[in-house]
């Protein structure tokens, strides 16, 4: 098939991430990818913004990576974890509970974020079972969260930012108190959290967790919030006898600026979620840890087990891969190159909020966002930037940068200036066309 082949068909028969067969969405077609590059069969090279969705940290096409794959395919690819066991697996089980905080001791792994999610979810409302208490059965969020795609993680999802709205009926129904509101730096009031307050003093006889992610909620808008709210949040679940789960998928392995956002708040989580970075992007892998207390409370009476075991459970490639990505982070400079990052980003992005279109301006680790007044035209602004030879994705109101962390300074600051120029252009196509905004 020649290149316009290629993409009819992919139009006709395959969908993409939130797309429609009727309009299918524009797609272009890569040929490879290599450190932070991605090369279109066309032959324009993008620099990468995006890190594929947050989870290529190193780059692509990494050495390393490639050779821990290689070496790897020639022992054993897979093998059912149903009754076996195999080497990558308990170094990584290893690692992950040396990085985590101390009380996190026991790893499940699953195949992708959403089915962590899930199972973290299973393990609070088992652990209560398990202790005879039949009526803790439901999760306490926050607005603006994003959990993942699958029904028990769109149950705790915004109801109304998170995509799943047409399920609403069928979905268990959890409570939700506002969004974390305060801005890092800025004098802490109680009554930031007092809706939480609120709801943990009036419903924690019904509440089994508190299901949140940690310093940054992500793909339900990208917004930031301090840590003291994580603070508050783990004293009170305490108070209230509630469980914690601190989803990681997005800020895991180094987003923030700390290994784990929740170490900004000197906190530990009863369960703690991980995925897209967990190896380096290369393969879809994702785990859930949670203490001795959860782990040996779900088994209480002695025969309870934990009722989840993916087909692809704890896959040799995968396990391998995300040791070496875990190697290749730790033996970096990270903590440096994503202060650099977000010094970067912070001072070439703030031009950005010049512009009548632009709302706020933020950035946090490897993390630049610009919230526009107005959801963009995808369809528009997507191929604008593949001219200005950039991999930039924007949602809803949000033009944002996740680079990987080996980005240049020049790789950076040609995404920046591409996010300037595009809503430039944005900013005179709505002036011109007299939007309501101006
Ligand atoms: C992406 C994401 C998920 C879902 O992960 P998938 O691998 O897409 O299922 C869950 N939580 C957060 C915070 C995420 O960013």
């Amino acid at each position: 098939m020649t290149n316009d082949e290629l993409l009819t068909y992919d139009q006709k028969h395959i969908w993409h991430p939130y797309t429609s067969m009727i309009h299918p969405s524009p797609v272009f077609p890569v040929a490879s990818a290599e450190g932070v590059y991605i090369t279109l069969e066309t032959g324009e090279k993008l620099v990468d913004g995006m890190s594929s969705w947050w989870a290529c940290i190193h780059g692509y096409n990494h050495p390393r990576l490639n050779q821990a794959i290689n070496d790897q395919v020639k022992k054993m690819s897979h093998v059912m974890f149903g009754g076996l066991t195999h080497r990558p697996a308990i170094d990584l089980a290893k690692k992950l509970i040396d990085l985590t905080a101390d009380n996190l001791q026991h790893v499940f792994f699953a195949d992708s974020g959403s089915v962590a999610v899930e199972v973290s979810i299973k393990m609070a409302l088992q652990y209560w079972a398990a202790q005879g208490n039949t009526k803790k059965q439901k999760l306490l969020t926050v607005y603006n969260g994003y959990y993942g795609d699958t029904f028990g993680a769109m149950s705790v999802c915004d109801p109304v930012n998170g995509m799943h709205g047409m399920f609403s009926h069928m979905l268990a129904e959890h409570i939700f108190v506002e969004a974390p509101a305060c801005a890092e730096g800025v004098a802490w009031h109680d009554e930031y959290i007092e809706e939480m307050t609120n709801a943990l003093h009036n419903h924690h006889q019904e509440i089994a967790a508190v299901i949140i992610e940690p310093m940054v909620q992500n793909a339900g808008g990208m917004r930031f919030y301090c840590a003291e709210y994580l603070r508050q949040l783990s004293r009170l679940c305490k108070q209230y006898d509630v469980l914690l789960i601190l989803d990681e998928i997005a800020t895991g392995f180094g987003r923030t600026g700390t290994l784990f956002a929740y170490q900004q708040a000197g906190i530990a989580p009863d369960i703690l979620a991980i995925g897209k970075t967990l190896t380096g992007g290369y393969m879809t892998l994702a785990a859930s840890l949670t203490s001795k207390k959860v782990a040996q409370g779900i088994s209480a009476d002695g025969r309870g087990v934990l009722m989840h075991g993916p087909t692809f459970m704890a896959n040799p490639l995968a396990c391998s891969v995300a040791n070496a990505s875990i190697d290749v982070l730790l033996a970096s400079n990270w903590q440096q190159n994503i202060k650099h990052i977000e010094q970067q980003l912070c001072k070439e992005l703030v031009r950005c909020a010049e512009l009548d279109v632009v709302k706020d301006v933020r950035c946090k680790g490897a993390i630049g966002v610009v919230e526009l007044h107005c959801p963009v035209d995808i369809n528009w602004m997507q191929p604008r930037f593949v001219e200005l030879g950039v991999w930039i994705r924007p949602f809803g109101k949000l033009v944002y940068l996740m680079p990987p962390y080996i980005i240049k300074e020049a790789e950076l600051n040609k995404l920046t200036q591409a996010i300037y120029q595009v809503l430039v252009e944005f900013n005179q196509q709505l002036r011109s066309s007299s939007s309501h905004f101006f």
